[in-house]
């Protein structure tokens, strides 16, 4: 429960917020011919593109010359969120809105990626996904934009400052801490080249503003309309829990739990969604050195040098790449839902059949969980306790 305090009177209310977005729509966004929203299906953009929409067609802001609307499919969104953009899509284009979805290349897929060139599955310290399934896709669909407008355009963002100077610090960096959406704020900082300026108008909305707009607890003459209700659903606001989703691939490896996944799948509706908890364990089992390769000690710098870590473990063999693709196609039958389509599981059944390395390997390296001798990156040698191993 949160306690009241004297300055409750004085705290923006969704009206008045609503009307400071337009006010700074008036103000910057009449400057440009062009608008682009980035929309990721999550809250905090899914509350942009439907209140900018709301401003427009009321008459409450000048509607620019072309509003598009770009929608980054990961392919890894959390099922619910996936399907509530969807939708939101389509209402957009009914009411005359241009949108258009934007894939990242088919090689860079989430699961190509890993099963098809077999990375291994990104961590903290190997974070290879959120600039090639969100970042680089979205940046490719604006700099398209430039093209075609042939001027610079305003690219509109769902950033929010909310209540804590703190918190902001980590939004532009975090990945899905607080809130937030992962590569969010990175998309923000990436965008500081001429193609495109940005402006986050809802910046001063606080996270209740941004549930009421949602599930359109507003007053009639702001009533929206989308279908957005099932967002905060999604988050489990509608039974007033405390936020425990945030946008971002289902099965994440870098969380330390997939809490919106837990959370939605304790739901009737969404239970059937329980085999993709076997994901983040699938991705731990690919870990392991018995599935991979590692470097044999040897590599070094241009400058003949060793490498940090000249021992250093790498791809998924073959093996373990089909052995995880066929648990993802077994999962998702289970789950009934789309991680691997026709063409993907086509594309990286043929990078194996190619057999298919990544940058710097070539499937000579020996297997990483073979005894070997450790050598450090001063070239010292760390004798393996082979005895160890056997016993
Ligand atoms: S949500 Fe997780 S898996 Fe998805 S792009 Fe971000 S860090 Fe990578």
């Amino acid at each position: 429960m949160i306690q009241s305090t004297l300055f409750d009177s004085e705290r923006m209310r969704l009206p008045d917020a609503l009307e400071l977005t337009a006010v700074s729509l008036r103000a910057y966004g009449e400057k440009y011919d062009h608008w682009v929203i980035a929309f990721s299906g999550g809250k905090d953009s899914s509350a942009l593109v439907t209140a900018v929409v709301f401003l427009i067609l009321t008459l409450r802001i000048k509607a620019p010359k072309s509003l598009t609307v770009l929608y980054a499919d990961t392919r890894m969104e959390l099922p619910p969120l996936h399907a509530t953009a969807m939708a939101l899509l389509a209402e957009l284009r009914l009411r005359g809105v241009h949108t258009q979805i934007v894939l990242p290349e088919m090689d860079k897929r989430f699961m190509v990626y890993l099963l098809g060139r077999g990375v291994p599955p990104p961590s903290n310290t190997f974070r290879w996904c959120t600039g090639q399934i969100k970042i680089t896709p979205m940046m490719a669909a604006i700099e398209d934009l430039r093209q075609k407008h042939g001027q610079k355009f305003l690219v509109l963002t769902g950033v929010r400052i909310g209540e804590s100077a703190a918190r902001d610090a980590r939004i532009a960096v975090s990945c899905g801490k607080n809130n937030s959406e992962c590569g969010q704020g990175w998309f923000q900082e990436a965008k500081s080249d001429a193609v495109a300026d940005t402006l986050a108008p809802l910046l001063h909305w606080r996270l209740c503003h941004v549930w009421d707009w949602l599930t359109r607890l507003v007053p009639d003459e702001l009533d929206h309309g989308f279908p957005t209700a099932l967002i905060a659903k999604v988050y489990g606001q509608d039974e007033d829990l405390e936020t425990h989703a945030r946008t971002g691939c289902v099965g994440c490896n870098l969380a330390s739990r997939d809490l919106a996944l837990e959370a939605i799948i304790k739901r009737e509706e969404w239970k059937y969604l329980h085999p993709l908890t076997e994901l983040r364990p699938l991705y731990a089992a690919l870990k392991l050195p018995s599935n991979r390769l590692r470097k044999d000690g040897t590599e070094s710098r241009k400058d003949g040098s060793l490498v940090a870590n000249p021992c250093r473990m790498g791809p998924l063999t073959f093996e373990a790449r089909l052995w995880g693709l066929n648990r993802v196609l077994d999962i998702q039958a289970r789950a009934g839902v789309d991680l691997i389509n026709a063409e993907e599981e086509a594309r990286i059944r043929d990078l194996i059949a190619a057999e298919t390395w990544p940058q710097g390997w070539d499937g000579t390296e020996p297997l990483a969980s073979v005894p070997f001798d450790n050598v450090n990156a001063d070239g010292s040698i760390q004798p393996v306790m082979r005895e160890l191993l056997t016993t």
